[in-house]
């Protein structure tokens, strides 16, 4: 069946390729974007189509249009560009919860909510299961994104039990792939342009704590398999339970990409957490999910990426050179 589908956020990493997807099953996708941090590169192959549409608004702002699902993806997702502006960030986070669940109720519409691993804050519980309530800090330079999903989340709920409304709520673990920004400051993409540029790699702290990677094609498929899933609202932890460390990560990219680059050490931003994995046995039971793309074979495609948005020199490409699948625009 043909959906009319809101995606909030959709010109950003995940909503553009999220977008893709629901275009190619058919669907109609509206793509309601701010372009903070999203681009109109990252859906300008998309705009001709005919069943795509694309308006600028910020969620903070309610929104009337007519749909049978949404997917709330709006919100700065890297640290330096949620910290950016800390106040709108609660407020994207929020209001932007609060004016598409309202969207929700009027129109009956699933709602997907995209929370995230840092509810569970700087986790003392290894690996997190959707069970645990988290160790967050209310106060410190990470709780403008963290409360504020936090918050989100509880209005997820609040309004499935006062209003009734169908919700979906998934916790995000570190995700990457073609489409972040070169400048985003996630580590990821942070490790390979700076390869790519022949430049050293930051590790901030000590570079032994862990995050788990999941490539993006991975957690799209999990997005639309949850959203199509009857009576299982979540939360459902989705991401890949392979952990690595920074040190790990640093010298996979500098072995892959080759040339020049050292690593140099900086400080710990405060409040980073130490250790990262998801518990997916959820994930896996209820929705028939596991990511499918190791980390070696997804930095493949997202150097080659890079190294093309770059203009790098093929000697700066993975050996032997990976099909890519997908490129910006
Ligand atoms: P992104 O920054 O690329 O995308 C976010 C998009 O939201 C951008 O297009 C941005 O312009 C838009 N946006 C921001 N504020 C807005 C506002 N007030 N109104 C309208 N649009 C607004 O980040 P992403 O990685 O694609 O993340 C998408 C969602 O997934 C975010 O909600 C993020 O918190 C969540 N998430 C992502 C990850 C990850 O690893 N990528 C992990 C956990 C959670
Ligand atoms: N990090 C790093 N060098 C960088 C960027 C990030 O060592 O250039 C570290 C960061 O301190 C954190 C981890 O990598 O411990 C993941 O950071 P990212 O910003 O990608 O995501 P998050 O901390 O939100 O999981």
């Amino acid at each position: 069946m043909r959906n009319r589908i809101l995606i909030t956020g959709g010109a950003g990493f995940l909503g553009s390729h999220l977008s893709e997807r629901l275009l190619a099953q058919g669907h109609e996708v509206i793509c309601a974007d701010n372009l903070f941090t999203g681009r109109k590169q990252n859906i300008a192959h998309l705009l001709d189509h005919p069943r795509f549409e694309f308006i600028r608004h910020d969620v903070t702002e309610p929104l009337r249009v007519e749909v049978d699902q949404i997917y709330n993806l709006a919100c700065p997702a890297s640290p330096p560009h949620y910290q950016y502006n800390a106040i709108k960030t609660i407020k994207t986070s929020v209001l932007g919860a609060i004016n598409m669940l309202g969207l929700a109720k009027r129109t009956g519409a699933r709602i997907f909510q995209a929370s995230t691993s840092e509810i569970y804050g700087d986790p003392e519980v290894h690996p997190q299961p959707e069970s645990y309530w988290g160790h967050v800090n209310t106060i410190g330079v990470r709780s403008c994104y963290d409360e504020g999903k936090r918050v989100a989340e509880t209005l997820f709920f609040d309004y499935h039990r006062q209003n009734g409304v169908d919700i979906r709520v998934v916790r995000i673990f570190n995700t990457y792939g073609p489409r972040m920004l070169p400048d985003d400051g996630r580590v990821v993409s942070n490790f390979i342009v700076q390869a790519l540029r022949g430049e050293n790699l930051t590790i901030y702290g000590d570079g032994k704590q862990t995050r788990s990677f999941c490539f993006v094609d991975d957690l799209i498929s999990g997005f639309i398999k949850f959203m199509e899933t009857d009576d299982f609202t979540g939360p459902v932890n989705l991401g890949n339970p392979g952990e690595f460390t920074m040190l790990e990560l640093a010298e996979m990219v500098i072995k892959k990409v080759g040339g020049r680059s050292d690593i140099v050490f900086k400080p710990l931003p405060s409040d980073d957490p130490k250790q990262r994995r998801p518990d997916i046995t959820l994930a896996r039971t209820r929705l028939g999910w596991e990511p499918q793309i190791a980390l070696s074979d997804g930095l493949d495609r997202t150097i080659a990426y890079f190294a093309q948005l770059l203009d790098c020199p093929s000697d700066r490409l993975p050996n032997p050179m990976p099909q890519l699948v997908r490129l910006a625009a």
